[in-house]
């Protein structure tokens, strides 16, 4: 045990590669990296494969070129669905090892004989058997860097106030994702905190104006299941007769070989059966009155639902069962906003530093292929960390002052006689950021006047926030990323100044080609938060000579008319 100046107490650790997080993303990361023959200590603030979302994902979706489809339609279709935002990188790297990453869970036996998923402890024991260390209910605040190169990271117990320096040549950030919810809603894994620890660092972060309010069923406008998932899911199942199917549940088959899904609207696939037709144009059916809804023409009830595995939590519903909709509870945002890596690779631009899974922007989605493209991602960035270390000889030399006065500021807000208490702080944000006015039905002024009360958070409230125990001290860090977090997701919401994907402007409620056919990267400069445009390569852009009304296919509440006014301007 050391000792930071003012007594503050820490264990330290040290390992070749330092993964935070143990869902599909980090379990495979360490497994690959541990494979290589490094020292691998694997961190989680909660239990391994029992925190983040890895815990709820049912399906898992792999491509198999033997089910017929094309790469060159995965790719087509993955680019439209996300209206042509997607890594086509990373969509590469699922068709060339998803089918892997699929044997593996069923070789770790994450996958059982009925089709049921058990990661949690299967992860874990995987972890264990093969070496890989492990320490858990350590909460991360933020990594150590050293003449631009991140060499570990610190965090504490978050059952007793111990604080931990972890010393590592690599660290991969497998993290996970975040959203906002309704106030009441338990953050934990709603955080974002690889994001927040990446930027403040200089990596660069994309996809923050996107939501995804997922539970929602397809008539709510933005729907990105709709949008980005059932288009292209059911045609690139693998055929059963590659992977053999446990048995039929229910009378339905099960999806890749994993428990079939409960989605109402889930058809049974037939194997055979020749790739569905485009989807009737218009896609989404019904936006007018869901529309109707969240502008509060029809009564709207709080209510309490179960939406997935025995998931609870606040909802907020239309009395009428038909206009089913919850723009805020649920699950959370994932995939499509993350660290942005560099294109092929999970390095962050940061030396030492690599991420991967729902901490990661890809803009993929779809059932079955989030936790699928993490395991795919996670694999590969343990991969690419291990080969990093390889060039290095030994851990590089810390200094210890740099050390001590980050333990300190970990610390602070339990010194802290006075200060405001993190849940007020996250009830706060969750009433500032959950209406609908404000992510999801946007205008640049309701945006600016949110983005006032973020900036005066950031300023006066963030810094003083206090801590009466362990407990708190992970409330407080997790909700000054969430405060961080809304930030970027405001300023990029404001910065992209036409409506794309899950990106709805009422005031601008139509996309725009000839600008924003690029991602909005947001990254720190001089201390300050900056947006900027990166046009998306050319190749991957759709084909412009088609009239936009045939280019996308999913319409934007007042999308025709708002074209129709610009062209007769
Ligand atoms: C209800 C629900 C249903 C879903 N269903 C499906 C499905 O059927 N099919 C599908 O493909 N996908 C599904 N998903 C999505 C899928 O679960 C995720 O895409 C996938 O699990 C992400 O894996 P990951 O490893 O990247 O992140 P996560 O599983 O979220 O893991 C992140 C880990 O990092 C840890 N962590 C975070 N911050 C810190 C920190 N500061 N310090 C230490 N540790 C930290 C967390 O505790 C967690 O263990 C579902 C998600 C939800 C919520």
């Amino acid at each position: 045990m050391n000792s930071s100046k003012n007594n503050i107490r820490y264990k330290e650790y040290q390992a070749d590669v330092l993964v935070i997080g143990s869902g599909y993303a980090g379990t495979f990361a360490a497994m690959k990296a541990k494979a290589r023959g490094l020292d691998v200590l694997v961190v989680d603030k909660g239990r391994a494969g029992l925190g983040g979302k890895t815990p709820w994902a049912a399906a898992f979706q792999c491509y198999d070129p033997a089910s017929g489809q094309t790469r060159e339609h995965t790719l087509e279709s993955t680019a439209r669905d996300s209206d042509y935002l997607v890594r086509r990188d990373i969509v590469e790297m699922w068709h060339e090892d998803s089918l892997q990453r699929y044997r593996d869970l069923v070789a770790w036996g994450a996958i059982e004989k009925n089709g049921e998923k058990n990661q949690g402890d299967v992860f874990r024991q995987q972890l264990r058997k093969n070496g890989v260390k492990l320490l858990e209910k350590v909460a991360i605040v933020d990594l150590i860097e050293q003449h631009g190169t991140v060499i570990g990271a610190i965090g504490f117990f978050n059952q007793r106030a111990t604080a931990v320096v972890i010393k590592a040549k690599a660290t991969i950030l497998c993290t996970g994702s975040g959203s906002f919810k309704v106030p009441g809603y338990p953050i934990g894994s709603l955080t974002h905190d690889g994001q927040a620890m990446a930027y403040r660092l200089g990596a660069e972060i994309s996809g923050k104006e996107n939501v995804d309010p997922h539970e929602t069923k397809k008539r709510f406008l933005c729907h990105p299941w709709g949008a980005y998932g059932t288009e292209y899911q059911w045609p690139i199942l693998p055929k059963f007769d590659t992977l053999p199917p446990p048995p039929m549940k229910d009378g339905k088959p099960p999806i890749d070989g994993c428990a079939p899904s409960d989605d109402p609207d889930y058809v049974p696939l037939d194997p055979n059966a020749p790739p569905p037709p485009p989807p009737p144009f218009p896609m989404v059916e019904g936006d007018e009155m869901t529309y109707a809804a969240l502008r509060g023409d029809v009564p709207v009830t709080p209510q309490v639902v179960v939406g997935g595995k025995g998931q609870k939590g606040p909802n907020v519903m239309p009395e009428d069962e038909e206009l089913h909709f919850s723009a805020t509870a649920g699950m959370a945002m994932h995939r499509f906003d993350g660290i942005f890596t560099r294109m092929g690779s999970h390095q962050t631009g940061v030396t030492g530093l690599y991420a991967a899974g729902d901490a990661t922007y890809s803009a993929i989605n779809g059932l079955g292929v989030s936790s699928c493209g993490s395991s795919v991602q996670g694999a590969r960035a343990g991969i690419e960390a291990a080969e990093y270390v390889s060039g290095l000889h030994s851990l590089p030399e810390v200094n210890e002052d740099d050390i001590q006065q980050k333990v300190e500021l970990v610390f602070k807000p339990l010194q802290r006689e006075h200060g405001y208490s993190p849940a007020w702080v996250t009830q706060y944000l969750q009433n500032l950021m959950t209406p609908y006015f404000v992510l999801y039905a946007k205008r640049a002024e309701t945006l600016q006047a949110a983005l006032m009360n973020i900036e005066y958070l950031q300023k006066n409230v963030v810094p003083k926030m206090k801590a009466k125990d362990s407990h708190e001290l992970r409330l407080v860090h997790e909700t000054a990323n969430m405060v961080l977090n809304a930030e970027m997701k405001l300023r990029a919401s404001l910065f992209r100044e036409e409506s794309r994907g899950a990106h709805f402007r009422e005031d601008i409620p139509a996309r725009n080609d000839e600008d924003w056919l690029a991602w909005v990267i947001i990254s720190q400069e001089d201390g300050k938060m900056k947006c900027t445009k990166r046009a998306i390569p050319d190749e991957w852009k759709p084909d412009l000579t088609l009239p936009y009304e045939k280019r996308y296919r999913k319409r934007y509440p007042g999308e025709l008319e708002y074209r129709g006014a610009e062209l007769n301007a």
